[in-house]
């Protein structure tokens, strides 16, 4: 089955094929994190596309070797740390592990590497680079000591934007600082220290200075996955200059072409603005999460649309999504049960149309999981795989309900299931119910045995007010998360 990926470069569908001769290994390359504050959910929008995508790949049997770099230097992360009186590692250090905390809240697999633009091994790939540039023609000292990429040199400059030179040209970006550049679209490849950088600063070849932003990404790509990817995403706005810049060097220094597929996702929006820190209309993870939500609720509202269509960020929408997992966790729940059922027989004779069980729907569950599948293949369509689930979830609780399905069944789609959240990783772990409603249930449960009808009614709407619902079934009550079915 063919994998069709939108690539940016070409503007298209294209099948998928990696460089990797066996048709195996996926080189991706993922822009990370800048660590002046916490990453924003924007942000994660990005992450979790790019997570959705290594699942699906592996999914097919491809095996992912993926990077995302840590840019620990820059403007924003000397400002900050100028501003908190702490030395820049030290700095950065507490966003580092936010971030990782808050992969691990959204389930985010983690990548092979996170190379960090500080790391003396980075830094020396990063001038090995600028000095190659330079001696290709492709760089120049400025007056300002810094160094600049010169982008009339690289004729294919422009190309993943789909923009030319002489549009740059036009756009009057020019800030009064940047004189003495040869083109306004010249990008820094080096910057000279300056006494805002304060302690921060390494030597080069150039004098004392720092990377700029884009050499940082084709260092750490190519130093650990070599002068050709096969993947490379971001958010939209990365493509000019970042991504743009990125092929330049790259190629500039090593003649391949750098990037197979340039994937990039659009962005998450707040009443028709994008989500960002410059505008202040953003939420970081641990705000939503604070408002108690799930890492899984926040992972399916920032995923389940089309990665290249805006996602506006409301709290209806986080309602949503907290509907559709405790939808998909009941599911689960009411298969295990029928899973751990009667033998078949017990329930042949109880099925209302008389006709015992039918057979188990393994050519069901196959084809399902292929639909489920299949859609994903096609650029990522995850509004079409979640239908799949959707309607799966649909058709066979009506089984369930009919008393139509037995314990293999149940449990050829658990199985299911478990291949699906491989890739959507909504499902609840086992769900924790927090001290104080686990209490509220027990009371509530003696109230029922005591036949007290009004205490047992009260407790209920004490829980459902605290977003839980009791249900009263055969075996007893069952508690779950308000939404469910
Ligand atoms: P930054 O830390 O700003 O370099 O951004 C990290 C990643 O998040 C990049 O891939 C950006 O393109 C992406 N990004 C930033 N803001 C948003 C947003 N509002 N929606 C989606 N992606 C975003
Ligand atoms: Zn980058």
């Amino acid at each position: 089955m063919a994998i069709r990926l939108f690539n940016t470069y070409s503007r298209a569908l294209e099948e998928f094929r990696p460089l990797d001769p066996a048709g195996r290994e996926v080189k991706m390359y993922t822009c990370g994190p800048t660590v002046y504050s916490h990453a924003h959910i924007g942000n994660f929008r990005a992450y979790l596309f790019e997570d959705l995508l290594q699942r699906h790949l592996e999914s097919r049997g491809f095996e992912v070797r993926r990077v995302m770099n840590i840019t620990d230097v820059d403007d924003k992360t000397i400002r900050g740390s100028r501003e908190a009186g702490v030395p820049l590692a030290e700095f950065t250090a507490s966003f580092k592990k936010a971030f990782f905390e808050d992969l691990d809240t959204l389930r985010i697999k983690r990548a092979d590497s996170f190379p960090e633009a500080t790391d003396p091994r980075e830094i020396a790939k990063m001038i090995e680079m600028i000095g190659t540039l330079m001696e290709r023609g492709l760089a120049y000292q400025a007056e300002d000591k810094s160094v600049y990429f010169r982008i009339n040199k690289f004729p294919d400059y422009g190309k993943l934007a789909h923009f030319n030179l002489e549009e740059l040209r036009s756009t009057g970006r020019v800030k009064s600082d940047e004189y003495d550049k040869e083109h306004i679209g010249d990008f820094a490849l080096w910057k000279a220290w300056d006494e805002a950088d304060g302690p921060v600063k390494w030597e080069s070849p150039w004098g004392e200075g720092r990377p700029g932003w884009h050499i940082e990404c084709s260092a750490m790509a190519t130093q650990l996955l070599g002068d050709q990817l096969d993947i490379h995403c971001g958010g939209v706005d990365n493509i000019f200059p970042h991504h743009e810049a990125e092929i330049a060097q790259t190629e500039g220094c090593t003649g391949k072409k750098f990037v197979r597929y340039w994937m990039h996702c659009a962005h998450l929006m707040v009443d028709g603005q994008k989500m960002a820190k410059s505008l202040g209309n953003f939420y970081t993870l641990r705000d939503v999460i604070a408002k108690g939500y799930s890492g899984p609720e926040v992972r399916y509202a920032l995923m389940r649309v089309h990665y290249r269509a805006p996602l506006n960020f409301t709290w209806e929408g986080m309602e949503e999504a907290r509907a559709a997992i405790a939808r998909v966790d009941d599911w689960r729940r009411r298969l295990g049960d029928v899973a751990r059922e009667a033998p078949s027989s017990e329930l042949a004779t109880a099925s209302p149309s008389g006709g015992g069980l039918q057979a188990p729907k393994k050519s069901q569950v196959a084809s399902s999981n292929e639909e489920f599948q299949s859609e994903l293949d096609e650029d990522l369509n995850i509004s079409g795989a979640l239908g799949v689930l959707f309607e799966t979830i649909r058709e066979t609780n009506r089984r369930i309900d009919a008393r139509e399905m037995g314990a293999e069944e149940a449990t050829a789609w658990l199985k299911w299931w478990e291949r699906v959240d491989q890739v959507l990783r909504i499902g609840g772990e086992q769900m924790q119910i927090p001290a104080e409603i686990a209490k509220l249930a027990e009371a509530r449960a003696q109230a029922r045995l005591a036949k007290d009808w009004r205490k047992s009614d009260e407790l209920r709407d004490e829980l459902a007010a605290r977003g839980w619902e009791a249900r009263d079934t055969k075996d007893g009550q069952k508690i779950t998360r308000r939404g469910g079915t």
